[in-house]
């Protein structure tokens, strides 16, 4: 069977975008980057990891909460010893985003307690973690400063 294309038309190849997979299970990349918490439909807790039960309430029943992209550190480390091949000094942090705390590390900021501070403005942003022979990447997510 033969197929014939308009007069005109151009057949444009480009090259195959990257297939794109999550590094953790809660971290959703379209349509833009964002957390997905299991929120408990009885009392509104919010988990990161998968419940069989509510920790505060002992509900059962969760569904899908999207989390703001964009929070104020609350808490940080800055960490200076690490297992072999990971680069230190980096910042890890506790997020408050509109209410739900987020455990993150802080990227784009230099990792001294004068570039980072407690209230400071951030904002999710994604990495490539690495990436297997096909080129599918593996996705991070992490903090910036919201400059
Ligand atoms: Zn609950």
């Amino acid at each position: 069977m033969s197929f014939a294309l308009p007069r005109g038309c151009l057949i444009l190849k480009t090259a195959p975008v990257p297939e794109q997979i999550p590094f953790v299970e809660y971290l959703q990349l379209a349509p833009t980057p964002h957390l997905v918490a299991h929120q408990c439909t009885s009392c509104g807790a919010r988990f990161f990891d998968r419940r069989n039960a509510c920790a505060s309430c002992f509900g059962t029943s969760f569904e899908d909460a999207s989390i703001a992209t964009e929070g104020t550190v609350r808490s940080f480390t800055i960490v200076s010893f690490a297992a072999p091949g990971i680069p230190v000094p980096f910042v890890s942090a506790i997020i408050d985003c509109d209410g739900t705390s987020v455990r993150g590390n802080l990227t784009n900021v230099s990792a001294d307690p004068e570039h980072v501070s407690l209230g400071m403005k951030v904002r999710l942003t994604t990495y490539t973690v690495g990436a297997d022979e096909a080129g599918t990447e593996a996705v991070g997510f992490a903090f910036e400063p919201a400059a």
